[in-house]
């Protein structure tokens, strides 16, 4: 670089360090965040129990609610229940194969039993909620009771939905929504779930 180039570069790096300067010292709110993670490519449920493994690495509490449950084991489940992360995942096990709107209706309500006690538990740091948008838009749990109990949750809890298609009102809600956009898929070229990096 010449002295000429060097001298704009460090410039401009001065003055966007100094929008980000003060742009870091007006976020002064402590509060919980509600994120949504949607969109079509890989990465929403990993991207949440990244976020697990943040909150419980510094020493706070999580819980976990999956939504879903194929027919794999989930490798997070077993890491994260060793260090006492609570799961509870759903019995029969929704997946797109299911027919059975009754008794995934009662499946979901049970399982959404317990993510209403997690909402309403001061103690927990952060809730993520794996899947939980397919249980609205299949109308197997009440969207305005979702709604209700993110509103009146505790002020420092964070929660983290995942999941294609989320709700409109779902995303109103939340203070952070990320889109995952699908470009390319092992899937379509035949890779089949790999254990340790698909499950
Ligand atoms: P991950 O759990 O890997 O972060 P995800 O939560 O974003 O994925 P889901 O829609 O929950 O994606 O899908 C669960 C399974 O489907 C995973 O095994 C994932 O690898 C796979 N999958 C995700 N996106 C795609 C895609 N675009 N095409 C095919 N399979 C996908
Ligand atoms: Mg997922």
């Amino acid at each position: 670089m010449t002295i000429d180039k060097e001298q704009k570069h460090v410039e401009r790096q001065q003055k966007l360090k100094e929008k980000v300067d003060e742009r870091i010292a007006a976020a002064q709110t402590e509060q919980g965040v509600f994120q949504v993670i949607t969109g079509n490519g890989k990465g929403k449920s990993t991207s949440g129990f990244g976020t697990v493994a943040r909150c419980v690495g510094h020493g706070q509490k999580a819980a976990v609610v999956q939504f879903i449950k194929g027919g794999w084991e989930c490798g997070e489940r077993n890491l994260l229940e060793q260090v006492g992360v609570p799961f509870s995942v759903m019995k029969t096990g929704f997946t797109w194969e299911t027919q059975n709107r009754e008794a995934d209706t009662k499946a979901a309500q049970e399982t959404w039993q317990a993510a209403k006690q997690y909402l309403a538990d001061e103690s927990i740091n952060l809730v993520l909620l794996d899947e939980l948008t397919y249980m609205v838009t299949y109308d197997y749990i009440d969207l305005q009771e979702v709604l209700d109990a993110l509103k009146n949750r505790p002020q420092m809890q964070s929660v983290i939905v995942t999941g294609r298609a989320a709700h409109r009102e779902l995303t109103e809600l939340a203070d952070t929504v990320s889109e995952v956009r699908n470009v390319k898929h092992a899937f379509e070229a035949g890779v089949k779930a790999q254990k340790g990096f698909d499950f």
